[in-house]
């Protein structure tokens, strides 16, 4: 089976963290912060604070921007849980945007609409969370202005994109946010095993994330309350917990990014090499706007149902028979039973229902062959004319 997606783990990476494993320091150690450096430097952004996960950034994020009971996160239906369960974490509640049908990222015009009609009941959002899906960044820039309009702050979900660009800048810059989340799960584009960052300017952010993957703990005398100097002294000013990063991770990271961009590179020229083999076939391609580099994590074609014969559950059934690792993402979150028992239904979100009938998943990672390439593409040929 050729997988929708793969790691790539190299003799480098394998004496990085073997280094580490003969060292003094397992975690909380000096690799953590070097592998922050280096993400910081890659970004153009002032913090990086790694973490165990994606999903623990997008927690502690959620905290440092005080969110909690009473609040209200929006974020798009389609993503995986992670991105509205961090919400449900603080004690606040969610809410979904529908996305748009070229980008599969939240919709402006959609997420204005909403704003507009909730600027009017008063259940405004504290937080946004646009999720760059596939790796090609939100139009951050109008949902920069909208937070200024609406007051709300901006939480990115990139996830998926890390080596992406938006109007010239790395995403992870925060340029148009407050915080950014990177994940480095295997499948996605560097690897930690399990891990993620969060990257911000803002310099109380930051300390307040470094408290929280740290049980709230701080030796930092200026934050300490009390002037002790002693030198087992540390102090306890949240509630946090422990989410961090170990330096066996950190070396891994740290070795993979030197590949980053190389990574980047054969994701996009596989990329195009898909559209232009399937450009005379009955599929939606992949759209990337002229301001965006997509790190194309995901490479995602919508088949045209109304031009086939064999449904989009059927071509993904027979593409795994025939050995074409296919994946869907995602279901979309308001379809999940944890949150249809919270009152959510797909029906609201017309965009993303539509896009998850017709939406396959379609195996790329930076060492895949062309003859895996063209086995797909023939696989999929055969199965469409079907
Ligand atoms: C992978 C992923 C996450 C969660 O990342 P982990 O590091 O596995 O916690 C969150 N959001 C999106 C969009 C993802 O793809």
């Amino acid at each position: 089976m050729i997988p929708y997606g793969r790691q790539d783990i190299n003799q480098d990476d394998i004496d990085a963290v073997i280094d580490v494993l003969r060292s003094d320091f397992l975690t909380q150690g000096p690799v953590v912060q070097e592998f922050e450096r280096a993400l910081s430097d890659y970004c153009g952004v002032s913090h990086s604070l790694s973490l165990n996960s994606a999903t623990s950034a997008l927690h502690v994020a959620c905290l440092a921007l005080g969110v909690g009971p009473g609040d209200t996160v929006w974020t798009s239906p389609i993503t995986f849980v992670a991105s509205a369960n961090c919400a449900l974490y603080c004690g606040a509640s969610v809410d979904f945007v529908d996305i748009d049908d070229k980008t599969y990222n939240i919709s402006i015009p959609k997420l204005r609409n909403k704003l507009e009609s909730a600027s009017l009941d008063g259940t405004l959002p504290k937080v946004v969370i646009p999720v760059h899906m596939t790796g090609q960044s939100c139009d951050m820039e109008s949902i920069h202005e909208l937070s200024k309009e609406f007051g709300f702050r901006v939480l990115e979900d990139a996830s998926h994109a890390i080596g992406a660009r938006y109007k010239g800048h790395p995403v992870g810059s925060c340029q148009y946010s407050d915080i950014c989340v990177f994940s480095f799960h295997p499948v996605k584009i560097i690897t930690t095993g399990e891990g993620g960052v969060a990257t911000t300017n803002n310099d109380s952010l930051a300390k307040a994330i470094e408290r929280l993957r740290s049980h709230g703990i701080t030796r930092d005398p200026k934050q300490l309350q009390s002037s002790k100097g002693d030198p087992w002294w540390y102090e306890q000013l949240d509630l946090g917990y422990n989410y961090r990063m170990t330096d066996i991770q950190a070396a891994l990271g740290r070795s993979q990014m030197a590949r980053l961009d190389k990574y980047v590179g054969q994701r996009n020229s596989l990329s195009d090499r898909y559209d232009e083999l399937f450009s005379d076939f009955p599929l939606i391609l992949p759209h990337t706007m002229p301001d965006c580099v997509s790190s194309k994590h995901l490479y995602v074609v919508r088949v045209k149902r109304e031009q086939l014969t064999a449904s989009r559950d059927e071509i993904f059934h027979s593409l795994r028979r025939e050995g074409v690792g296919v994946q869907i993402h995602y279901i979309p979150v308001p379809m999940q039973p944890y949150y249809t028992s919270l009152g959510f239904s797909v029906e609201a979100y017309p965009s993303a229902n539509e896009y998850y009938q017709s939406a396959l998943s379609l195996p790329l990672f930076p060492t895949m062959t062309h003859v895996e390439q063209n086995f797909v593409v023939a696989t999929m040929k055969k199965l469409l004319q079907a």
